[in-house]
């Protein structure tokens, strides 16, 4: 059946209600609030931003002032800003706001004052060295900031109708247009973002040279593999040292051969799902099939072989980056939470292109594993890092595990995971609902109203993800698709009371809507285990537990040593009380306890005890102190 390609919904058409509501006021209330103070230096105990001041300093620049205490952080420290009017702006969509509405119209008013006359806007650059402009796109993140910037822009126009942030992107958007396509300047971006901020803008405006320049940016990549070495060569400074000759850097930026011949996902994840995002953007746009074709094989390669059961990816350290098929340790695991945000972005464009349930099943698992874990309960600290085990004394502190923390530090100076956290859950409803001309769209259970562009109007009452029941209140005329999610192999549909024989295809059921109905959807809330592929190292043979889009984890502070525990794989796990602590069910198994030892070995058979096990949800571990945590148990 071919299906007319659907879009997401308006931030604006989604009220929210239930889980995903109180998720969007902790962020409007703690964390939007709490990162403005640091983008203003006004948070005590917290690493130092500058970013907005950046802005000021290089306003002075370009007026010839005297630029005070200059630039500091990061190259891409701009994109904290960007980041922060994004979240705030689907805020304000969610949660009017007349104070924060005038904050941000302050800060944009900053960022205006630091745009040059011919539309350059980055203040690394600005205040300091202003020749240096585009001579090193390898590493210095200039069009990874303009992408951040023009996404911010979009969002500030679709929430308060000002235009002035987006005006400003647009005369950036020509400059760069400009640069690259007037004047024939070589170059792709050295970090990815700019490709999905640009299918954006063309999307909001229609602006032709947001999408042709996008298209250029696709295509040239990886053509030329020896474009930054060339790059490299005309300059005499560095931003992170970092060598263009060394293939693995290619590989790395995604840049080391054409994207239309893409077959496995590589190099650093967070750029990979921004790259792959902009990609299907533009496929599903244009009707590019061979970029489609491509897309679907990065798709398959991430969640068939390089995907935690978290929904985390990229899992080294190193380079933040993909690895190898199956290689994906619990313990050292990095699956950063930006990039599993970029994951339900990657997700939701190729909804765009085909409607299938595995793309919806995707972005929950993403969603309410990963990145919700990469938010303390409180919305006040933060996991960039996201591992399926840990264990105080070892994790974060031996040289192999340092990077995977066992409780959630409260900023970074690198603060990417947090505002991207924040932007998500507060446009959670783009991802949750989509429309064409003749549908509307269910891809995420999400409670709340919606009212689509065909009229309809559908009332979502749900406990959902805690319950799995999910009632429907709908109006109007047109086709409803609800995706059932992949997990859910059982499941009943009432319409108006009556049974309803939904057949699922491609993991939707669809229903004719004339007037009024009452829909119910009973998915299966039994908990289930989940067993490892054989072919995965460390965890083959071991389980995990999951109910409906959860996936738990077992910590110390409910079982004392988790490694002694065995689950009896021939039990079945129940739902046990509500820990009010965790705002969530816990789950309880059968199981097995060894006897502790003191012995390193020992040939001594070891003595198991009957035991009840307690898990948690995955997305809540790390709250109640440093303890120790497992996902995958023997
Ligand atoms: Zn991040």
């Amino acid at each position: 059946m071919i299906m007319k390609k659907q879009t997401q919904i308006s931030e604006k058409a989604y009220q929210s209600s239930g889980f995903i509501r109180k998720y969007q006021k902790l962020v409007s209330d703690v964390v939007i609030p709490w990162q403005e103070k640091i983008l203003w230096d006004d948070a005590p105990d917290t690493e130092k931003s500058h970013a907005i001041a950046n802005f000021i300093n290089a306003g002075k620049v370009l007026r010839g002032e005297d630029p005070g205490d200059g630039f500091y952080g990061m190259v891409f420290q701009d994109s904290d800003v960007a980041k922060w009017i994004e979240a705030a702006s689907y805020s304000l969509m969610n949660t009017p706001d007349i104070t924060l509405e005038n904050e941000l119209d302050k800060v944009i008013g900053i960022i205006v004052q630091a745009q040059d006359e011919d539309g350059y806007l980055n203040t690394y650059f600005t205040v300091k060295d202003q020749d240096k402009r585009w001579t090193n796109l390898h590493e210095a993140h200039e069009l990874y900031v303009a992408g951040h910037m023009i996404e911010a822009a979009c969002a500030n126009f679709e929430a308060t109708g000002k235009r002035v942030l987006l005006d400003c992107m647009i005369r950036n958007v020509e400059h760069i247009y400009d640069h690259f396509i007037s004047k024939g300047n070589p170059g792709v971006p050295g970090h990815p973002e700019i490709e999905l901020a640009l299918m954006k803008l063309y999307r909001l405006t229609g602006n032709s040279h947001a999408l042709e320049l996008c298209s250029h940016f696709l295509n040239e990549r990886g053509k030329d593999p020896e474009l930054f070495i060339n790059e490299a060569s005309k300059r005499d400074w560095s931003v992170w040292n970092s060598n263009p000759k060394d293939q693995g850097d290619l590989e790395y930026r995604q840049c080391d051969r054409p994207l239309r011949s893409l077959e496995k996902a590589t190099g650093h994840a967070v750029r990979a799902v921004y790259l792959y995002s902009g990609m299907a953007d533009f496929a599903s746009e244009t009707g590019d099939d061979e970029m489609l074709s491509a897309c679907r094989r990065l798709w398959d390669n991430i969640v068939k072989n390089r995907m935690y059961v978290t929904g985390g990816i990229g899992s080294t350290v190193q380079g933040e980056a993909f690895t190898a098929d199956y290689d994906l340790p619990p313990d050292t695991a990095y699956a950063e939470t930006c990039a599993s945000v970029g994951l339900i972005f990657f997700a939701s464009r190729m909804l765009e292109n085909n409607i299938r349930g595995e793309y919806a099943d995707i972005m929950e698992q993403a969603f309410y594993n990963t990145v919700l874990a990469g938010m303390a309960l409180d919305g006040k600290r933060f996991f960039y890092v996201n591992p399926l085990e840990v264990d105080p004394g070892i994790s974060g502190i031996v040289p192999t595990h340092r990077h995977d923390l066992p409780v959630r530090p409260k900023w970074y100076q690198c603060a990417c995971c947090p505002p991207n956290v924040a932007r998500l859950i507060e446009s959670f409803g783009k991802y949750a609902y989509g429309e064409n001309d003749d549908t509307a769209f269910c891809h995420m259970t999400a409670a709340g109203t919606v009212r689509f562009r065909n009229g309809m109007v559908l009332d979502c009452k749900t406990d959902y993800p805690h319950s799995m029941n999910v009632n429907y209140s709908v109006s109007g005329t047109g086709r409803l698709a609800i995706h059932i999610p992949g997990w859910s192999k059982e499941f009943k549909v009432t319409v108006d009371g009556k049974d309803h024989n939904a057949e699922r295809r491609d993991g939707y059921i669809y229903i004719d809507v004339n007037g009024k109905v009452q829909i119910e959807v009973v998915l299966d809330d039994t908990p289930h285990f989940v067993y490892a592929s054989p072919r995965i190292p460390r965890i083959s043979g071991m389980i995990a537990l999951r109910r409906g889009p959860l996936i738990y984890c077992f910590e110390g502070i409910d079982n004392g040593s988790v490694k002694s525990v065995r689950i009896n794989r021939n039990s079945k796990p129940c739902v046990s009380a509500y820990s009010a602590e965790l705002g969530a069910h816990t789950l309880l198994v059968d199981s097995f306890i060894e006897q502790d030892t003191d012995e390193l070995y020992t040939e001594e058979q070891p003595v198991l005890g009957p035991y009840e096990a307690t898990a948690v949800p995955y997305y809540t571990w790390g709250n109640r102190g440093e303890t120790e945590m497992r996902v995958w148990m023997q």
